[in-house]
């Protein structure tokens, strides 16, 4: 049971030492989650990814790992996929020695696909990607599919619980910012964020949730670019998601991607504790 936690995704701002103990930082800062990049390869020696292990556990900093971005599990090119899931199988492996006890991942593009046939390809990618971990005897790892910010991009809300439907060892990330770019600044009040809650717990039977928040700015493809928790002209609205989030009860792991992630982590924590005195 981890409640509701918040952290920043990847390195905070303020901190300039040694990533393994960027938890000390987090902590000290009041924050109590932490989402390891290796958005650009999976670079982290077993060595400091054991000691960023420790670190976190030593904090109780609650962490997760978001794998490369290139990653696209429903390409049309065979060695593309093939690549994705040998970036997978890597993030899986570096997983087991942070202790991320998750492993986001964009699962990938429709191209000339329908989103049927690209949901079939990404199937069969994780087929495979899930034969190769158990012959390398890797079996601590949850993935956590996101559902994604454009409208190209394989991961709207229904094709990511249906992954995590079909699929062991998948639980869904939920990036708020993303749902609501795709849908074209379809997040008004605490009403959508509930059918999206409904819809995770009916479906997937969940009580416990990962989940990304930042501002974004979008146009009629979806995602354009991340802004800061103060630009409060971008959405979506975030009172209302902690609103939901405290009424509901669930364990919330909230992962803030503004440009300002650590900072922006603490705002969304203040306003947080200043709904629950509320209540
Ligand atoms: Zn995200």
């Amino acid at each position: 049971m981890f409640q509701v936690r918040f952290g920043p995704a990847g390195r905070p701002l303020g901190y300039n030492g040694a990533t393994e103990l960027a938890c000390d930082y987090i902590r000290e800062i009041g924050l109590d989650a932490y989402e390891y990049q290796a958005t650009y390869g999976v670079k982290i020696k077993k060595q400091s990814a054991l000691k960023l292990k420790e670190n976190s556990q030593k904090n109780d900093v609650l962490v997760s790992m978001h794998a490369p971005y290139y990653i696209n599990l429903s390409s049309n090119k065979d060695d593309v996929v093939e690549r994705s899931i040998e970036r997978l199988v890597q993030s899986a492996r570096a997983a087991e020695w942070i202790g991320a006890y998750r492993i986001v991942f964009h699962p990938g593009f429709y191209t000339k696909y329908s989103p049927d046939e690209a949901m079939g390809r990404c199937q069969k990618a994780i087929n495979i990607l899930e034969g190769q971990l158990s012959s390398k005897g890797i079996k601590d790892y949850t993935f956590a599919p996101e559902t994604t910010g454009k409208k190209s991009q394989l991961g709207s809300l229904d094709e990511i619980i249906k992954i995590c439907e079909v699929n062991d060892n998948f639980a869904p990330t939920v990036d708020f910012a993303h749902l609501y770019a795709r849908s074209i600044g379809g997040i008004k009040d605490q009403d959508d964020y509930s059918r999206i809650f409904s819809k995770l717990e009916d479906e997937l039977g969940i009580k416990t949730l990962h989940c990304h928040f930042t501002r974004i700015e979008y146009t009629d493809k979806g995602e354009k670019r991340h802004h800061t928790l103060r630009e409060r002209n971008y959405g979506p609205p975030l009172k209302p998601l902690l609103k939901e989030i405290i009424e509901r009860g669930w364990n919330v792991n909230m992962i803030c991607e503004t440009p300002f992630r650590d900072e922006d982590a603490l705002l969304i924590k203040d306003d947080y504790q200043l709904i629950l005195n509320q209540k």
